[in-house]
């Protein structure tokens, strides 16, 4: 087969601003294409064209190159590597491997240096799904090869490529880059294919989004659930927890492949994820995090262009799992970093700006990145007696709104397009009520639609207990409002037990503290048994009550303290220890008597 050789554009630096760049002499040079500028190399994006000039976004530091240096078109667009070695791995915005470059350079990551994502060294053994003569198309399974303990590593065949199997590589070990199978049109298919990060990956169907995408963290599954393959925002100013969310999220979710792009935050945050994670366990399957995890880090510290590289970057990792049939979450910690990296490039680019300077494309570039969520029906054919392959991808950004002003650009535009908010208050976290969700601003789009599934799934009386928490909460607000007014002595017996109710399912229920082992991740299960307990503490209470026991002796039972303390049962010994509080509950509550 005759390979044509494509001269390579080469144009001249002519001007550098920061992290963009214009170099001319460009003729032909496409839109989002990948160039090499100077004399390092490095990578930028091309992101407007003027005649035979273009402008370019740079993804390293531009520092100390020179005007007249050479800027070479590539031919491609922004892509990443996809293939088995991407689960436990971090990559930096355009999926340089941090671990190598951190060798090759000491602790900065050299300018110019292209390292290839994915180990071209290692043997993957490889299972062949696939016989000659067979017909595939994009997103068929070639093989498989046991990526990690807990994922089967599904060879796909690219996305859009039809054609006739003519050979296929016997069961063996493999590299990413050796041949295991040849279309009979010559094509070669490797363990290994590239895809365009800006673009999302092809499906065959979206579906109706039905089932829980599970947090462990109550206030979330049980107030505002979000769906597997549906988006929430985390709004919140600054220290309010929302890496605390997005971390918890991370190590205690029910997907079974999780992105976390660490986007223009601290960079000791992501240290703390790479030495925690190795050691916490999946609660789902019992192994390491790190095997179902891939972190892509763009830290504060590294170039702004960067930023929304590696934003694309972790969603075309996430859709490449969710092709090959798995659930996946991208957690994006910040969205804002990323908006502010959009305002800086545009404002070089001399842009008529929009809203608060941010680029008048801001809103289509958030709406697009929460459109590649989603629960699908993956591509390939599908023989007669197959089920349909079926993946999702769940998104879940933090937003940091500047004085935590939820009326600015990014939170109001993410707003719109995501289906739930579970918004961050500093109030509530001043008070040490974490995570600082405010129920009132709060809501999520996919409650109804997730009923039916936690009417047969859930725990028993769920959608009663839930929305009787609900009630509860609400009345809290109201009566609180009656105590500003008028005090506390305005209030009857019953209505100050209800006072005294919301507060335990404040602290005991919507409190949750992520940093203590029997309380950082909360299964269903323990949700609705520390609920139901609650509210049946309620209900005896209202009854002794009209025994005419006097309020103060219904609280001082030491019983209500361990009622409290099932929180910090492990998920295993809950049961047991609930029903032995119930029990005694009960008893307490008879023994009392009126005078
Ligand atoms: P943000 O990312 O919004 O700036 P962080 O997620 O870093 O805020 O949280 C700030 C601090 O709040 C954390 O270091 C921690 O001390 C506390 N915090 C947040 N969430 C929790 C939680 N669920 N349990 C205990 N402490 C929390
Ligand atoms: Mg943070």
């Amino acid at each position: 087969m005759a390979v044509a050789v494509q001269e390579q554009t080469t144009g001249k630096l002519v001007r550098i601003s920061g992290p963009m760049i214009e170099a001319d002499e460009m003729l032909g040079v496409g839109m989002g294409e990948i160039v090499r500028v100077g004399k390092l190399g490095l990578m930028g994006e091309v992101i407007r064209i003027d005649g035979d000039k273009v402008y370019a976004q740079v993804f390293e530091s531009t520092e100390g190159m020179f005007l007249g240096e050479p800027v070479v078109a590539t031919g491609a667009p922004l892509c990443v590597e996809l293939g088995p070695g991407l689960l436990g791995a971090t990559f930096d915005g355009i999926q340089r491997p941090l671990e190598d470059l951190r060798q090759s350079s000491g602790d900065f990551i050299g300018r110019g240096i292209t390292a290839v994502a994915l180990d071209r060294e290692k043997k993957w053994p490889f299972a062949p799904r696939v016989t000659p003569g067979q017909a595939v198309l994009g997103g068929d399974i070639l093989g498989v090869t046991q990526e990690t303990r807990v994922i089967e590593h599904r060879i796909l065949v690219p996305p859009r490529m039809t054609g006739v199997i003519a050979w296929v590589a016997p069961e063996g070990e493999y590299t990413v880059t050796d041949v295991i199978a040849r279309l009979e049109d010559g094509t070669e298919l490797r363990m290994m294919h590239r895809s365009p990060v800006k673009q999302g990956r092809p499906f065959a169907k979206k579906l109706l989004l039905d089932t829980p995408f599970l947090t462990g963290q109550r206030v979330l599954d049980c107030l505002f659930p979000i769906a597997m393959g549906g988006s929430a925002i985390v709004p919140g100013g600054f220290g309010t927890g929302k890496t605390v969310v997005e971390q918890s999220i991370s190590k205690f979710c029910n997907a079974q492949v999780i992105v976390y792009v660490g986007c223009g935050e601290r960079g000791n945050e992501m240290t703390e994820v790479l030495s925690e994670f190795p050691h916490l366990e999946d609660p789902n399957t019992g192994e390491s995090l790190m095997s179902r995890t891939i972190l892509v880090v763009n830290t504060s510290n590294m170039p702004v262009a960067a930023r929304d590289a590696s934003v694309y970057t972790g969603m075309t990792l996430a859709e490449y799992y969710r092709d090959q049939g798995y659930d996946c979450a991208l957690m994006a910690d910040s969205t804002s970093r990323w908006a502010e990296a959009l305002r800086e490039i545009s404002s070089r680019l001399e842009e008529m700006p929009g809203e608060e300077g941010y680029p008048t494309y801001l809103s289509a570039r958030i709406a697009e990145f929460y459109e590649r969520t989603g629960r699908v029906v993956c591509c390939g054919v599908l023989a007669d007696s197959e089920t349909p392959r079926i993946g999702s991808l769940t998104a879940v950004g933090a937003v940091s709104p500047p004085g935590g002003d939820y009326s600015e650009p990014v939170t109001q535009t993410s707003q719109r397009v995501s289906g739930a908010v579970w918004a961050l208050d500093a109030a509530l976290a001043y008070r040490r009520h974490y995570p600082s969700v405010n129920w009132n601003r709060s809501y999520s789009l996919y409650f109804d639609a997730l009923k039916p599934w936690f009417e047969q799934h859930g725990p028993a009386n769920w959608i009663t207990l839930r929305q009787e928490a609900m009630t509860l909460l609400q009345r809290d607000a109201e009566m609180q409002e009656v105590v500003q007014l008028v005090g506390p002595d305005a209030l009857q017996d019953a209505e100050r037990l209800v006072l005294e109710i919301a507060r335990m399912l404040r602290e005991m229920f919507l409190q949750q503290n992520a940093f203590s082992k029997s309380d950082m991740f909360c299964g269903l299960e323990k949700m609705g048994g520390l609920l139901d307990i609650l509210l049946n503490f309620h209900e005896a209470c209202r009854e002794t009550l009209k025994r005419e026991v006097p309020l103060s002796r219904v609280l001082d039972l030491p019983i209500r303290e361990e009622i409290s303390r099932l929180r910090d049962m492990s998920n295993e010994e809950f049961p047991a220890k609930k029903a032995d509080v119930q029990e005694r509950m009960k008893q307490a509550l008879a023994g009392l008597q009126a005078h």
